[in-house]
């Protein structure tokens, strides 16, 4: 192995572009050449493949999103336009890939493993941290950093203003950034997918907290939770009697300077990518779990649907 590549796949996330940095220069150290593939799959098929330099990577650090950009590609679902795509790789010598990327991505490119003998690794990149396997995504970090700063925020206008806020997260399927928020901004009331709550067990609780002098609430609600969050404002202005108002973070929660853990993270994950690839591992998953990094096989990482912390599931 002397020619290397990395691509973004699926939703990007705030710390790919330090991870890139540190691609380029681990590869360098260890007399590999390093490549990037812009636009995901899609750049993969269409040959957007470029050896990467230092000068590519100086002053991205600091920057959220990535600068090789990301993509999802109906295309690469086809063998025909996988074949492509081996072929472009096969003209540049490359035989090994880092995807940082999701379930979606790494499955994607296990089908490509099958096929064609393009090794492998992919690091967990999602602000879901919904994937399987791995307690932590690259990303998470600075979105819930996003997260606490804009609700801290609404904390300061909810307090001077008694109304009820309910901030809304992103997590269609997992509610790890609402609850983990909800946690430790100290919501009082998070509602999230994996839990289905009956809102009029709050009510006298709420209303007593009223009368005994609470002028405002947080709620914290992922978008994929089985209340919406007009049905949650809805409640609190009829149910409760407060004026309510809903903030919904949208791709805010994707953007942003990466947080020092993310940079971290990312420097780690590319470490572990690289040294799998180089001691000849074909098809791994980097997974952080509580005994530190560990190599998961993709079979592992996507026959498995995520679940959360049951300690932290208990906050609700
Ligand atoms: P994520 O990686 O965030 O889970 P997606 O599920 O959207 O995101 O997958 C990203 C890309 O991975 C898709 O656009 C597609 O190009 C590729 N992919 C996903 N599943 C497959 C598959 N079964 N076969 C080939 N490519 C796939």
């Amino acid at each position: 192995m002397n020619n290397i590549a990395i691509l973004c796949s699926g939703g990007d996330v705030s710390g790919m572009n330090p991870a890139l940095k540190h691609f380029v220069e681990y590869t360098k150290q260890n007399n590999l050449t390093p490549y990037f593939i812009y636009d995901g799959y899609e750049g993969l098929i269409d040959n957007k493949i470029q050896e990467a330099s230092y000068k590519d990577v100086s002053g991205i650090i600091t920057r959220g999103g990535t600068k090789i950009r990301s993509a999802r590609s109906k295309r690469f679902k086809e063998k025909k336009y996988r074949q492509i795509a081996k072929d472009n790789l096969d003209a540049k010598g490359i035989d090994s890939l880092v995807i940082l990327g999701g379930d979606g991505s790494f499955a994607g490119m296990d089908i490509f493993y099958k096929e064609h003998k393009i090794k492998f690794c992919g690091i967990p990149s999602t602000i879901d941290n919904d994937i399987y396997g791995t307690e932590y995504c690259l990303g998470v970090d600075t979105a819930l950093n996003i997260i606490k700063t804009s609700i801290d925020a609404i904390r300061d206008t909810a307090s001077s203003f008694g109304r009820a806020f309910i901030v809304e997260t992103m997590g269609r399927e997992c509610g790890y950034l609402a609850l983990v928020s909800a946690l430790t901004s100290g919501a009082e009331l998070c509602l999230i997918p994996e839990k289905e709550v009956a809102l009029k067990e709050y009510e006298d609780d709420f209303k007593t907290q009223i009368k005994n002098g609470r002028s405002y609430f947080l709620s914290i609600i992922a978008e994929g939770a089985k209340h919406s969050s007009s049905e949650l404002k809805e409640w609190f202005e009829q149910s409760i009697g407060i004026e309510s108002r809903v903030t919904v973070l949208g791709h805010v929660q994707r953007g942003g300077n990466p947080s020092i853990y993310d940079r971290l993270m990312a420097y780690k994950f590319i470490n572990y990518a690289i040294d799998a690839l180089i001691m000849g591992k074909d098809e791994s998953v980097i997974c952080y779990t509580n005994k530190g990094f560990v190599y998961k096989s993709i079979q592992e990482v996507v026959s498995q649907k995520y679940a959360l912390d049951t300690k932290l599931l208990a906050y609700l």
